[in-house]
């Protein structure tokens, strides 16, 4: 999608610490990160939330969890991390393309803020 930041970086055309990749998911560092391991992991294909999925997208929601397992295991925080998606504007979503917030690193509270 034209002027879309994640599907640039997903295509190279913005450079990210990319720290796992494959045929359908990116994942990289989070430029502000929120936690000491701050990693996002997105659907090479646009999708502007996860409310805008479909069933078409069931195979490729399951790929970006596990993606996340995987990233998890690469950063060193399999043993405690959390896994976020904030959908819509209210929830704090800024970019408008999927993407799953890998926290770590810290203790994590919660209820979250
Ligand atoms: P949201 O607020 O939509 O849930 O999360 C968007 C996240 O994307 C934020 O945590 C923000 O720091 C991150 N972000 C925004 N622009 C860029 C960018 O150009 N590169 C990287 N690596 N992260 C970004
Ligand atoms: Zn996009």
């Amino acid at each position: 999608m034209a002027d879309c930041i994640f599907c640039k970086i997903a295509s190279g055309e913005i450079n990210a610490k990319v720290v796992y990749d494959d045929a359908d998911v990116v994942a990289f560092l989070d430029l502000n990160p929120q936690a000491p391991t701050h990693a996002l992991i997105v659907p090479r294909r646009h999708i502007d939330r996860l409310t805008a999925a479909t069933e078409a997208d069931a195979e490729l929601l399951g790929k970006l969890q596990l993606a996340a397992a995987k990233v998890a295991k690469v950063l060193k925080v399999e043993g405690a991390f959390r896994l976020v998606t904030n959908n819509g504007k209210g929830a704090g979503q800024s970019v408008d393309h999927l993407h799953y917030h890998l926290l770590g690193g810290r203790k994590l509270l919660w209820p979250p803020g």
